[in-house]
């Protein structure tokens, strides 16, 4: 077996051989504890036939556990001064594809087509640079890429908006947006002392396992969205307030919007955050024919 990449003192030497420093804007934080990239790449559930995608290999933390247990890893880096590192680091490992590429302008479909001929069973995993959190794993499951799932390290605080269930403060559009097309779950919380440098906010890893199906059936993807977005605007107002002042003419369209809430058994003075995704298909369409 080769040496971990990520123990503090390998990493050291490695960021010293090639006199590398940290971008704070590209969210360069390596992990240095490999019990924790054994733990996170666990949770994905990888099998010897499974291939891996990873966005932001770094100096191949990650990469170099996915690959010892995986089939393939293709990897996604936005910065080009890690990409000798990279070929040194993972000279070791036959099955790393290394993409110089920003992951938000890849055709990921394309890549996936190319690189994993024979393989089904496809996980992303990844630390991801926390200031794309958010775009980079919406732009994976809008994208509708036939994969598994997600297992990702981010910032707790995003970590706990996705995972939340109706009724709490954490719960808003961001949950509704992921809970519909995955099932969301926060399996780890990670301590600020096993990265380099160390983050300024808490983080945790979350599983996104994928639905066959989204969680509700509606008669129009972009309204539904529309509509949950519409009604957390502002989080002190009511439904009948939001959803009045955001949507395309709503104020002349009151008496539509209140039959819809009728319609849908949801009381016009409730707030966006005490509906279940169920309770927000339904009232998305009962309102689509009015706005339509
Ligand atoms: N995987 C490594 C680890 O765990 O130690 C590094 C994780 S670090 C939090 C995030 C990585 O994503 C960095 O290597 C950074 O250069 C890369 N990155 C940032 N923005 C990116 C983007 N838009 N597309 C691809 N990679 C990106």
């Amino acid at each position: 077996m080769n040496k971990d990449i990520a123990t503090p003192l390998r990493t050291r030497a490695i960021l010293e051989k090639y006199g590398f420093s940290f971008k704070k804007s590209l969210g360069q934080n390596f992990l240095i504890d490999t019990n924790i990239l054994k733990k996170i790449v666990s949770f994905a559930n990888l099998h010897e036939n499974s291939g891996a995608i990873e966005i932001g290999p770094g100096i191949g933390a990650l990469t170099e556990q996915l690959a010892r247990s995986s089939k393939k890893v293709v990897a996604f880096e936005i910065d080009q001064r890690l990409l000798p590192i990279l070929q040194d680091t993972l000279s070791p490992y036959e099955n790393v594809e290394i993409i110089h590429k920003d992951v938000l302008e890849a055709d990921v479909q394309t890549v996936m087509e190319e690189e994993f001929k024979d393989i089904d069973d496809i996980m992303v995993v990844a630390n991801l640079p926390y200031y794309v959190t958010t775009p980079i794993i919406m732009k994976l499951l809008e994208d509708h890429l036939p994969i598994r799932g997600i297992v990702c390290m981010l910032q707790k605080e995003v970590a706990d908006r996705i995972s939340a269930k109706p009724g709490t403060k954490d719960y808003g559009s961001l949950s509704i947006a992921i809970q519909y097309y995955t099932e969301a779950e926060t399996v780890m919380i990670v301590p600020k002392t096993v990265f380099v440098p160390q983050p300024n906010v808490d983080s945790a890893v979350i599983r996104l396992t994928k639905r066959e199906k989204p969680a509700v059936s509606v008669k129009d993807e972009a309204f539904f969205f529309q509509v949950t977005r519409s009604s957390f605007a502002q989080r002190r107002k009511t439904l009948l307030n939001n959803l009045t002042s955001q949507l395309p003419d709503g104020k002349q369209k009151k008496e539509e919007i209140l039959a819809a809430l009728d319609a849908s058994g949801v009381e016009p003075s409730r707030r966006g955050e005490t509906l279940s995704l169920e309770e927000f298909g339904r009232l998305a369409d009962e309102l689509y024919p009015h706005f339509h």
